[in-house]
């Protein structure tokens, strides 16, 4: 079924509006939406009894806020007006992902170490000129293709992005053009970290990346993706600083967002009142579950975050939780909110996660969904996806079965569809005894 939509901005997120006559149709679309239909046959009868307890729960609890707006700010490119040019270059593998704000009227073209200039025919605003980013934005990936021209033997050593708008052109070197020879380590996932199932259909491509989707859970994820140390090097503190942060301004709704995400596993700080972090990233999260009542430790991968979250007094160390052996705890609650979509090895951390939580202790994952309005309306040029940085797109099979294959009972599965956005709670059970704990 295909749903006619506009896109409109509203509270500096993005909504998906729909014209009248479809409302009824989206309405009777959400009706039948259910965790089972969501899923293949074969899934839904080895997970029926956990889906059935999730539906219950879902319909026992009412969200403590209602679904809305996602309350993060969409846009998380460099910050200018549109007289100032401001460009980003991020090297990803194969590929230059080029971001910036600039007139619309600018010229964007390309100078090549010899001398050649290329007009950069990638440009387009972000996701699909329907309305919501900044006007002014553009995005635009290259690769070996590009940059020669079609002629591999005229690879360029450097190159400049030079935007063209104003009395002074702006440019900016790219770092580290790679050649095609760099391309190492490239990464296939022959089957599904979340279910283990070992047929993926492609679902698309962007940013010269494709995604595949688990044909039993409905993961969508990147395969092949680049290698660890070329997704890594995103995290960095001029990320931190300049992207990240200014999307974590504290407001009303994002409070208000927190406090929701930690009300899902309030019930659990009577067993302890540890909680652990995934991804701690500006603190917020963190600094609230404090002010709450917990102890709260937690890790990120992102040196420039350790250090803001440090001083802010938050007991926080660096670690990639694909690497490590433990959450350096036991915990009554473990929160991943926005941050599981990074994570390479979903299952290892689910594996440490239950683990490390007590019995009783719950775990609440908070994630990107492969299920949300818009990316079921606008598949690839959703502004959610961005295959070298989002790895996975979650759907609702896909928690559960994370979450099933640990050990951990499901307790809720809900999904804000308007802010492409999921959540799965899930608790360590009481019958099964943890010798790291007993
Ligand atoms: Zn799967």
């Amino acid at each position: 079924m295909r749903i006619a939509a506009s896109v409109e901005r509203s509270r500096g997120a993005v909504q998906l509006g729909r014209s009248p006559a479809s409302v009824g149709a989206v309405s009777r679309l959400d009706s039948l939406r259910s965790l089972q239909q969501h899923l293949p046959p074969a899934v839904v009868d080895r997970l029926r009894p956990a889906v059935q307890s999730a539906r219950r729960v879902v319909g026992a609890r009412v969200p403590t806020t209602p679904p809305g707006p996602s309350p993060y700010v969409q846009w998380h490119g460099p910050d200018a007006t549109s007289s100032t040019p401001a460009l980003a270059c991020t090297p990803i593998a194969d590929i230059v992902l080029l971001q910036g704000r600039a007139p619309a009227s600018s010229v964007v073209e390309i100078e090549l170490s010899d001398g050649r200039r290329l007009a950069a025919s990638h440009r387009f605003l972000h996701p699909d000129a329907a309305g919501h980013g900044p006007a002014d934005f553009f995005e635009l990936t290259l690769d070996h293709h590009v940059l020669t021209s079609g002629d591999p033997t005229s690879y360029p050593q450097h190159a400049t992005l030079i935007v063209d708008g104003t009395a002074t052109p702006h440019s900016v070197e790219i770092p580290g053009v790679p050649s095609p020879a760099a391309i190492v380590g490239v990464e296939h996932l022959n089957e599904c970290p979340a279910c283990s199932h070992d047929i993926m259909m492609p679902t698309g491509r962007r940013q010269f990346l494709e995604m595949k989707t688990c044909q039993q859970c409905a993961l969508v994820m990147t395969s092949p993706r680049p290698a660890e140390d070329h997704t890594l090097v995103r995290y960095s503190e001029r990320y931190f600083e300049e992207e990240y942060l200014p999307s974590q301004q504290l407001s009303a709704s994002l409070t208000a967002h927190i406090d929701s995400i930690l009300d899902r596993v309030e019930a659990a700080k009577a067993i302890s009142p540890m909680l652990f972090e995934l991804g701690v990233g500006g603190g917020n999260l963190s600094a609230r579950a404090t002010e709450r009542g917990w102890t709260v430790r937690g890790t990120d991968v992102n040196p420039a975050s350790v250090q803001h979250a440090t001083a802010r007094g938050l007991d926080v160390w660096l670690e990639n939780v694909d690497h490590a052996d433990s959450l350096g705890g036991a915990y009554g609650a473990i929160v991943s909110e926005m941050s599981i979509e990074h994570v390479r090895h979903p299952e290892h951390f689910c594996a440490l996660a239950a683990d490390a939580l007590v019995p009783g202790g719950q775990l609440v994952v908070y994630t990107v969904s492969a299920e949300g309005q818009s990316f079921e309306h606008s598949g690839m040029a959703s502004p959610l996806v961005g295959p070298a940085e989002h790895l996975f797109l979650y759907s609702a099979g896909s928690l559960v079965a994370l979450c099933e294959r640990n050990g951990l009972r499901v307790d809720l599965v809900w999904r804000n569809h308007s802010a492409d956005e999921i959540g799965i709670v899930a608790s360590k059970r009481t019958d099964v005894a943890n010798p790291a704990i007993r």
